[in-house]
């Protein structure tokens, strides 16, 4: 499933290709692949022809094209969708190609744009634009000048800002992990309090801070929540210089599950393996139909993080070491009251 990093790396090709195309011709091959296109603002291939690309625009995995009428083209890559970029002469024998784009770009000619989905969770729609919520700019382009800006495909306006927006607000990320009793994996899997942490990536994160996915949002001191967030910036950073260093390979690779990233993980995927840190093997759990992967010895759930950060807010004891942690406790144990 291409999570944010692969979607960046997506959009990065797509941009120079795309921004002041005009839209010559569209094809639809699949009309699964329109199930977000609601019919009743009219045609997809009617509403996108004639259209010019203003830009590729991406908040966490999601991405769009504001187009120049005012509208945009959003793109859903699901499980497995892939955008590719194609010129005209491409065979067209691609069996998973769903919509095809024919593009006049005034500086780089005719191009076309496949969307191909062997799965179809993915999907293409022309979408109204809302004016964002906090008044700044929607999401992450190369420019960011244009009337379209500060708008966001009404799609995709509940996703909320991913955590390497400049304008991320990172006090109402402590705020809405202050208000949830459940484990922090899965408040940093929910789209509506941050965008583009994958499983992959927030179990990495995790690991950094030595932090179990199970420990109650509301435990987190403050200290431990910067951690958090800046453990989860650094693996995102990470695996976008990484992702830009294999940029061709990537329109291949983009359905899979980061593959270019997976030689420097230090917790996903490495069950049964050592710990890079302390040794021991590397545990895998069950986790909403997916898997944690975590060490069990660096990663321990624990009780009494807020109250030591409630003390002392500068303290460095709210760090987790083997020795802060009760030797009794287990993966499935309950932490008491904070
Ligand atoms: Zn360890």
């Amino acid at each position: 499933m291409p999570e944010l990093p692969e979607v960046e790396v997506v959009r990065a090709g797509l941009a120079p290709a795309v921004t002041g195309a005009r839209v010559a011709g569209v094809e639809v091959l699949d009309a699964r692949s329109l199930k977000r296109h609601e019919a009743a603002s009219g045609g997809f291939e009617a509403l996108l022809t004639g259209e010019r690309i203003e830009a590729a625009v991406r908040r966490g995995k999601f991405l769009w094209m504001p187009l120049a009428g005012g509208t945009a083209l959003v793109g859903h890559l699901g499980m497995s969708g892939q955008l590719l970029l194609r010129t005209p002469d491409h065979p067209g024998d691609d069996r998973h190609a769903r919509i095809r784009l024919h593009l006049e770009h005034p500086v780089h000619g005719e191009l076309r744009v496949d969307f191909v989905d062997q799965r179809i969770f993915g999907s293409m729609a022309i979408d109204r634009m809302v004016p964002t919520a906090d008044g700044e700019v929607a999401g992450f382009s190369a420019d960011v000048t244009g009337p379209w800006a500060r708008s966001i495909p009404s799609q995709v306006a509940h996703i909320a800002r991913d955590p390497l927006d400049p304008a991320f607000d990172d006090a109402a990320f402590a705020a809405a992990l202050a208000r949830r009793a459940t484990g922090v994996k899965r408040v940093l899997l929910d789209q509506g309090v941050a965008s583009g942490i994958g499983n992959i990536y927030a179990d990495e994160a995790l690991w950094a801070v030595r932090m179990h996915g199970e420990q109650p949002g509301s435990s987190l001191g403050r200290r431990r929540v910067r951690d958090l967030l800046a453990a989860v910036r650094e693996v995102l950073q990470k695996a976008l210089a990484e992702g830009g260093t294999s940029f061709d390979a990537q329109y291949v690779n983009v359905n899979g599950a980061s593959g270019y990233f997976a030689h420097s993980l230090n917790a996903y995927g490495r069950a049964g393996r050592p710990c890079p840190r302390c040794g021991t093997p590397i545990v895998r759990e069950a986790f909403m139909n997916r898997s944690s992967h975590r060490c069990p010895r660096c990663q321990r759930l624990r009780a009494s993080v807020r109250r030591v950060a409630a003390h002392d807010a500068s303290a460095r004891v709210v760090r987790v070491t083997p020795a802060a942690t009760s030797p009794g406790s287990s993966a499935g144990g309950t932490p008491a009251p904070g």
